[in-house]
């Protein structure tokens, strides 16, 4: 699978994306991330890539110019899955859509700053606008980090334990039961028996059990999903 990411900051995503699973991804060869740097496409001596919205008001605005050259470039290169714009008006990112994009070949994402991005460059490139939840960033390169690692670690062969991501939280619609490891007695808090007691099939149910009560606890709304699906 492959990512690449338009952003007038790409330094900030070289290090989450260089360490840990996401570096692992990379090494194995199941996962490539190309940033490209806006600032190369921008227009005149300085490099201009933004300017002052109309109609009067605080805050720059993306010019569409250096996006188009930077998006046409990259789409004489391959075709695309998507062409994603992080926004906080865009969809919210979710487990769901992650399963979904992670089966994808190709994806550009276009990071956004100051306002935002001049609207005609949604308009004509972008076919999906992800935002990662109510608050606002002040630009999209973190959203765009936040997506690679959550898309990247469901291709298989990412993580170590293939199984391991069908039992995160959000998958069915659960949340995660609670997770212990040694020492068995610490401060005087002990762990649950039933994960000392070997039995697999009492293990399984246990924490199918702490599932449904934590999401029924914590998010009704999703456990409302869960019982409908
Ligand atoms: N004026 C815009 C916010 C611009 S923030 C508005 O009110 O909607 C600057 C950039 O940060 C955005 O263009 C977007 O790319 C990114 N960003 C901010 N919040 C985000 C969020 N919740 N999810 C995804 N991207 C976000």
């Amino acid at each position: 699978m492959r990512f690449d990411i338009i952003s007038v900051l790409p330094e900030l995503l070289e290090s989450p994306l260089n360490h840990s699973i996401m570096k692992r991804a990379k090494d194995k060869g199941l996962l490539d991330v190309y940033l490209h740097n806006l600032r190369e496409y921008g227009l005149g001596r300085h490099r201009q890539v933004d300017d002052y919205q109309f109609g009067g008001g605080a805050g720059m605005v993306m010019k569409p110019e250096p996006l188009a050259a930077c998006i046409e470039a990259l789409q004489a290169e391959r075709t695309y899955d998507a062409i994603i714009y992080t926004s906080p008006d865009g969809v919210r990112l979710d487990q769901a859509l992650c399963n979904h994009l992670s089966m994808h070949q190709n994806l550009l994402v276009i990071c956004g700053h100051y306002k935002g991005v001049d609207e005609r460059i949604r308009e004509k490139y972008v076919t999906l606008e992800i935002s990662i939840g109510d608050y606002v960033l002040s630009g999209g390169e973190l959203a765009a980090a936040v997506l690679v690692d959550a898309v990247g670690r469901l291709i298989p062969g990412v993580l170590n334990d293939e199984t391991s991501a069908l039992f995160d939280s959000f998958q069915d619609n659960l949340l995660a039961p609670p997770v212990y490891t040694r020492p068995a007695e610490w401060k005087g808090m002990a762990v649950p028996e039933v994960l000392l007691s070997g039995n697999d099939k009492r293990i399984d149910e246990w924490r199918h059990e702490q599932s449904l009560e934590r999401t029924k606890a914590r998010r009704p709304d999703l456990f409302e999903k869960f019982v409908n699906e």
